[in-house]
């Protein structure tokens, strides 16, 4: 065991090249800083902090770990600032998609909310149909360089806002045309998502997907009602569920109602490492609650949630995963599988993916680590291994 758990502790090479999924990462959160200069110089923007792309990208990162909200938020103010243009958008869409392709992701829902981006005049739809084009533009180029990538959106409800069921329309409008889900996003404390019930009945009539952020900052109601009262297929974060497991001195562990009920039901969790450190709901990768939570083979999965913000990349989550549990290819590929079981396209369409990019991808990276390896430095030979 402890030879094939050596052989299978990746390399960040490995960990850049091997097939990931992502469930949960925001488009206005995840564009290139010098995307952002070009868009506030060619629509006008001017209330950027900084124009030259390094050190704008040095402003994010630092608002974002400044642990103000107010700064926090203040980012997202100037990406959405800048993608209010068909020609952004679909921009903005084609590079995510080249981006996440470049980092390895075979697979990717990538969500945003199409009512902020109606400044300069486009329609609801007008949005979905940039940023889909975009989609469709970003996976050639990257079919074109070599890697395989699909992105679904979807399409988040501001939580503080009152248009959840026209989104959830929308989203219901151009399903089987590029969205494949539902979603809403915003402050928790005080805009509880039963504010938002009839979206979510209606896409259940409509027998459609949604996933709700809840249990990130607020703790265990919030993730109840998304669940026992909204119907959640999957929740956002969800980290704050450790609130209801308790661990005794002796290593015991005992699960409460509902923790016990994500865990039976196989409820997904979109964690998201980085931003939780950002947000403080957790304070190291070390403590983050993933680790128990995997251990106890909750349905988890790992995101990226803000790749500009909080300065990461699916590889760099993973990288920092590895380093902190010593997790090995295995665990990476439970932890893809998990996601792509997760996902909202069509459950033979997810199988598919599974028996032919992830399990084959994963099998080459396990059998090359082998082939370096000699029985002298290693200690065990291939045949063994
Ligand atoms: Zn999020």
């Amino acid at each position: 065991m402890t030879s094939q758990t050596i052989a299978n502790t990746p390399t960040p090479d490995q960990i850049r090249r091997a097939p990931k999924v992502l469930l949960h990462d925001h488009l206005d959160g995840g564009l290139r800083p010098g995307t952002v200069v070009d868009l506030a110089r060619e629509t006008g923007y001017s209330q950027l902090p900084e124009t030259d792309p390094d050190k704008l990208a040095l402003w994010f990162r630092e608002a974002a770990d400044s642990g103000s909200l107010e700064r926090y938020l203040e980012t997202f103010s100037h990406t959405v600032g800048v993608m209010q243009t068909r020609e952004a958008l679909v921009r903005v869409a084609a590079e995510c998609a080249e981006d996440l392709a470049e980092d390895g992701v075979v697979y990717a829902e990538v969500r945003y909310a199409p009512e902020q981006h109606l400044e300069g005049g486009l329609t609801l739809e007008e949005v979905v149909e940039a940023v889909n084009e975009g989609f469709r533009l970003g996976e050639r180029r990257a079919r074109e360089n070599g890697h395989r990538i699909r992105i679904g959106a979807l399409l988040t409800a501001m939580r503080h806002a009152a248009r959840a069921l026209e989104i959830a329309e929308l989203a219901n409008r151009y399903r089987d045309l590029g969205v494949v889900g539902f979603d809403i996003a915003g402050a928790e404390a005080g805009y509880p998502p039963t504010r938002h019930l009839d979206a979510f009945e209606y896409l259940k009539r409509e027998n459609n997907h949604f996933t709700i952020h809840a249990g990130e900052a607020f703790g265990l109601p919030s993730i109840w009602q998304a669940l026992q009262w909204c119907g959640a297929d999957r929740l956002g974060h969800g980290v704050r569920i450790i609130d209801d497991i308790t661990v005794r001195d002796d290593g015991t562990v005992q699960l409460g109602r509902l923790a016990s009920y994500v865990r039976d039901k196989r409820i997904p969790l979109e964690m998201c490492p980085s931003s939780n450190l950002q947000t403080g709901a957790a304070s190291s990768y070390a403590e983050h609650p993933i680790g128990l939570l995997r251990r106890l083979h909750f349905r988890t999965t790992v995101n990226t949630d803000n790749r500009l913000m909080s300065h990461t990349s699916m590889s760099r989550e993973f990288e920092q995963l590895v380093e902190a549990f010593g997790y090995t290819l295995d665990d990476m590929q439970w932890f893809t599988v998990n996601a792509m079981k997760s996902a909202f396209i069509p459950f033979d369409e997810r199988l598919a993916m599974i028996n032919d990019v992830i399990k084959p991808g994963y099998a080459e990276l396990k059998s090359e680590w082998l082939f370096r390896q000699t029985p002298s430095t290693s200690g065990f030979s291939a045949e063994k291994g």
